[in-house]
């Protein structure tokens, strides 16, 4: 075993505290990476929180990681020491299942490992359960590794581990491009992401938010149209209008009043992972034949896709890059919607 620095939650009304942490010694197929920032990512807040009711103590969070190979095991081909590298919010799952041999990994019938908070043998990771990149260094199987393209900054890249990505799948598989309306709702870490790749991918991009005050932010974004959701008049004038509506928000949102904003066969795609259930009325998914769907991060080979199409277009997170010691705080204004638009901790900092 070797040993990490790292911020843990001790309890889920406690506050961050700088602790010491074992990562596996390096196994044939593992890289050993030296974390150089990681993402606040908003299910970060809600396992710490314990709001989604499975969370084991101390919890190091963090799935939103780029860092650089430190080590590499005897059988690890594809990196080398020195490189840049990401790792997202898996670090396992069976291989052998139909959606990981389809490359879908995060769909795993027989349950994939979360990158923090998911249970694994002591052998894996001492104290039984994933410890995640608030922390100096991580070991990880070389299968769950991207490589991070030259042309984006770690720090700017880390975010897309996991908001770049869980927004770049639903946008590929709901077929987002030239001639297709996308709304995203909520302009935060997941949806800044989102208004910048549907707009690199032709679609024409509306942001639903709460008020107006990130307007200018999100047209340079590459959106189209800005419109807030506390004014009654956006339900009316918007109504049908959409092909694929995004729901970024992790916080209960009346679904109905969005589902109307659907046009024929439109889908609303359901990202924000709140506590409490939804309720949807069924006149407004019949009526005109709209879909309610939901969507789970992406697998690795789509993340790879994701970070070089990225790069290609110039793409990256905006971020307020934090030092650990501002965790909890940090933690309280994403809770408020007062990040522009991720946080990065500096794990030099840990
Ligand atoms: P975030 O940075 O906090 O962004 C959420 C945005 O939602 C806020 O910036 C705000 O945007 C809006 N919002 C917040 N509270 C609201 C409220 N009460 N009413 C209306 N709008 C509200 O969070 P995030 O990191 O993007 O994550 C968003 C959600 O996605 C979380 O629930 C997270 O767990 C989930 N998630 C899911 C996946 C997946 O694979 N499905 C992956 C990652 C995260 P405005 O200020 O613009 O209104
Ligand atoms: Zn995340
Ligand atoms: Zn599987």
């Amino acid at each position: 075993m070797c040993t990490a620095a790292a911020y843990a939650l001790p309890s889920a009304d406690g506050s961050f505290e700088k602790v010491t942490i074992e990562r596996r010694e390096l196994g044939p197929d593992d890289v050993a990476i030296d974390i150089k920032y990681a993402g606040i990512c908003h299910s970060d807040i809600h396992t710490a929180r314990n709001e989604w009711g499975s969370t084991k103590y101390p919890c190091v969070p963090g799935h939103e990681i780029a860092g650089i190979v430190t080590a590499t095991g005897s059988a690890v081909r594809k990196y080398q020491v020195g490189d840049r590298v990401g790792v997202g919010c898996l670090v396992n799952s069976c291989g052998k299942c139909s959606p990981c041999l389809a490359g879908e990994e995060q769909y795993c019938t027989n349950g994939a490992t979360w990158t923090y908070n998911s249970p694994v043998p002591e052998t894996t990771q001492p104290g039984g359960y994933t410890l995640g990149g608030y922390a100096t260094q991580i070991v990880v199987d070389e299968k769950f590794v991207v490589a991070i393209p030259t042309g984006i900054g770690l720090d700017v890249a880390a975010p897309l581990l996991c908001a770049g990505v869980t927004l770049y799948s639903p946008l590929k598989h709901w077929n987002a491009g030239p001639g297709k309306k996308v709304a995203i709702i909520g302009m935060g870490g997941l949806g800044h992401v989102g208004v910048k790749i549907a707009a690199a991918l032709g679609a024409e991009v509306t942001v639903l938010s709460q008020s107006l005050r990130k307007r200018d932010d999100g047209l340079r974004m590459g959106a189209t149209h800005y419109y807030a959701t506390s004014d009654k008049q956006t339900f009316r004038q918007l109504r049908g209008q959409f092909d694929l509506i995004i729901n970024t928000v992790s916080a209960d949102l009346p679904i109905d009043d969005y589902l109307r904003l659907l046009a024929l066969d439109g889908t609303l795609v359901i990202l924000g992972l709140p506590e409490h259930p939804m309720r949807v009325t069924g006149f407004n998914l019949a009526g005109f034949r709209r879909s309610l769907a939901g969507s789970m991060i992406g697998g690795l080979a789509q993340t790879q896709e994701m970070l070089d199409f990225c790069a290609a277009h110039g793409i990256g997170a905006e971020i307020e890059v934090i030092s650990a010691d501002d965790i909890d705080s940090a933690y309280d204004r994403v809770v408020a919607s007062d990040v522009q638009y991720r946080f990065v901790i500096d794990t030099a900092t840990v």
